[in-house]
């Protein structure tokens, strides 16, 4: 959550009760006693503030939108989403195959020939206006549908998903027709069809990241959203039904990695967008090689967020709670690794453990929820088998005492010390709620322990000095450093990273390059 967003900082011990028994997937955890300094044995607690399920009407059924039309699959066959929160099945989604890409492709290309590329640029504007509005008087309704299939709290896709999504279709809106300011001395061109894959922790923003640049640049598109994550992708569907968006511009191929590979491997894609793993990063490079496509590589990050001893020390603490637990740390620009000063490293601890002694895990649908569910059983696995390795190599590891619903897939705030550079939890991303903590003596260690990783999406400094915060950011090999805050995020700003974090940025004028060729 952006530091104005950040989890109540005076809220009392966190609620128990929507709680049954107490689930620990991490294993061999110390689990902390239930006290706090802060939250001590006040008898506070939040009463449930659910959100109403009732304003989205999901149905049982969804099939692929292609050429402005909802299509069944060619195969027949279908996939289920759930809610990762209660594990109930939430509907069945297309199972796109490789000949509905083809389809979505050739519908994308006609569109691009016929309508699109002939469309007056100040008329595209006024779509992309169109559906920024819609979003905004549709929010509710897109809130609690992405909070359903995703598991993250309401209070994050309410105040941050949603909005941000909104805020992008105007912003690129507004590029439209002044593409030539964006490339000065060169006529700005679009590439025609792009193919766009989308992960799963921001299902919408992610949508909106890619598509409201591509179309302000006068592309067409194919994009397919993750299986865990399809509801507000095809929501959004009936947005640019909505807004009349002619058929054809977008088109939205639900179904498994392989129909992903197809899109953005087809000749007649021109560029490629992808979010997501690594592996599946490397996978489609390889995939187009030589093919003279456009690619952008939005991948997996390892940030450190690097407390030093003058910072202001409960500002921080919030930070680095920002920087871990928003949407349960499945954020690929997360500051999973906490370097801190050894000065100060037993009372900033103290103050963290206490701090995450007072989050609320449970139901996301609560509008107190700080920390919402996993967004699938596998991803729950992965987060725990990291936190396997991290105990059995020799970190110490801390929970707080809290109770979690029996249904669902949560997983407790944790916070390793006693980390050793070389520890998995300390090298790859785990993308849950897990905080391994490093110290540094000196500035010049801290910027070597910063870089000493494989990625290179983002990173945060906390001190009250400015010269420090210059010297250590230009030293800092990451594509975003935030400097008193963590996790702000704004659509006039590039967004990317270096290394194995990818390549290419989006958001801003940059975010707008990488959908126009210039001549
Ligand atoms: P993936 O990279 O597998 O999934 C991201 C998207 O790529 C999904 O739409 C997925 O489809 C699709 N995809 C999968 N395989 C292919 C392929 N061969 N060709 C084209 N598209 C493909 O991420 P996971 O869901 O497996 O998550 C694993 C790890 O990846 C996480 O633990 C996290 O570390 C990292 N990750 C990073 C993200 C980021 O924002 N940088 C986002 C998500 C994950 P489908 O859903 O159908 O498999």
């Amino acid at each position: 959550m952006p530091s104005d967003q950040s989890p109540k900082g005076a809220a009392p011990r966190r609620t128990t009760a929507r709680a049954a028994s107490v689930t620990t997937p991490a294993p061999a955890a110390t689990v902390a006693p239930a006290s706090s300094g802060l939250a001590g044995s006040s008898p506070w607690a939040y009463a449930p503030a659910p959100e109403s399920r009732e304003i989205v009407t999901i149905r049982q059924r969804y099939g692929l939108f292609i050429d402005g039309k909802e299509r069944a699959p060619s195969g027949g066959e279908v996939t289920i989403t759930y809610n990762p929160a209660t594990e109930e099945p939430l509907a069945e989604i297309a199972k796109g195959t490789p000949a509905d890409a083809d389809r979505a492709i050739e519908a994308a290309d006609r569109a691009y020939r016929k309508v699109w590329s002939k469309l007056h640029p100040r008329e595209r504007a006024k779509y992309l206006y169109r559906i920024s509005r819609i979003l905004q008087e549709r929010s509710r309704e897109f809130a609690v549908t992405e909070t359903m299939d995703s598991g993250k709290p309401i209070r994050e896709s309410r105040d941050v998903d949603v909005p941000l999504a909104a805020a992008h279709f105007w912003y690129y809106a507004g590029w439209a027709d002044k593409l030539e300011y964006a490339v000065p001395g060169r006529r700005p061109e679009a590439h025609g069809v792009v193919g766009q894959v989308i992960p799963w922790n921001f299902p919408l923003l992610m949508l909106a990241w890619k598509i409201a640049p591509a179309l302000a640049a006068g592309n067409t598109v194919v994009l397919k959203p993750a299986s865990t994550t399809p509801l507000t992708a095809l929501l959004f569907a009936d947005v640019c039904r909505q807004a009349e968006l002619p058929d054809g511009v977008v088109n939205i191929v639900t179904g498994p990695g392989s129909t992903g590979m197809s899109i953005v491997t087809d000749p007649r894609v021109a560029k490629v967008a992808f979010t997501g793993s690594t592996s599946v990063g490397v996978t489609i490079a390889k995939g187009i090689a030589g093919q003279g496509k456009g690619l952008t590589l939005e991948l997996g990050g390892k940030a450190a967020n690097i407390v030093f001893e003058d910072a202001a020390l409960d500002q921080a603490v919030e930070g680095v709670v920002n920087g871990i637990f928003f949407n349960q740390g499945e954020v690929c620009c997360a500051g999973s690794r906490l370097l801190v000063q050894e000065s100060i490293a037993d009372e900033f601890l103290a103050r963290l453990r206490d701090r995450m002694s007072m989050l609320r895990i449970g139901d996301p649908m609560d509008k107190n929820t700080d920390i919402g569910a996993i967004n699938s059983k596998a991803q729950m696995e992965s987060i725990g088998e990291l936190v396997a390795s991290g105990v059995a190599e020799g970190a110490q590891i801390w929970q707080p005492a809290c109770d979690l619903p029996t249904r669902g897939w949560f997983f407790r705030p944790t916070l390793f010390t006693n980390v050793a550079q070389s520890h998995r939890i300390a090298r790859e991303e785990i993308f849950g709620p897990v905080l391994a903590t490093i110290t540094f003596r000196t500035v010049a260690e801290a910027i070597e322990k910063a870089n000493n990783t494989a990625y290179g999406l983002s990173a945060g400094i906390w001190t009250e000095k400015g010269s420090r915060i210059l010297q250590v950011a230009s030293a800092l090999k990451a594509g975003v450093v935030w400097a008193n805050t963590f996790n702000r995020f704004d659509p006039t700003a590039p967004f990317g990273g270096y290394k194995e974090s990818g390549y290419g940025r989006e958001g801003g004028m940059q975010g707008l390059h990488a959908y126009l060729r210039s001549s």
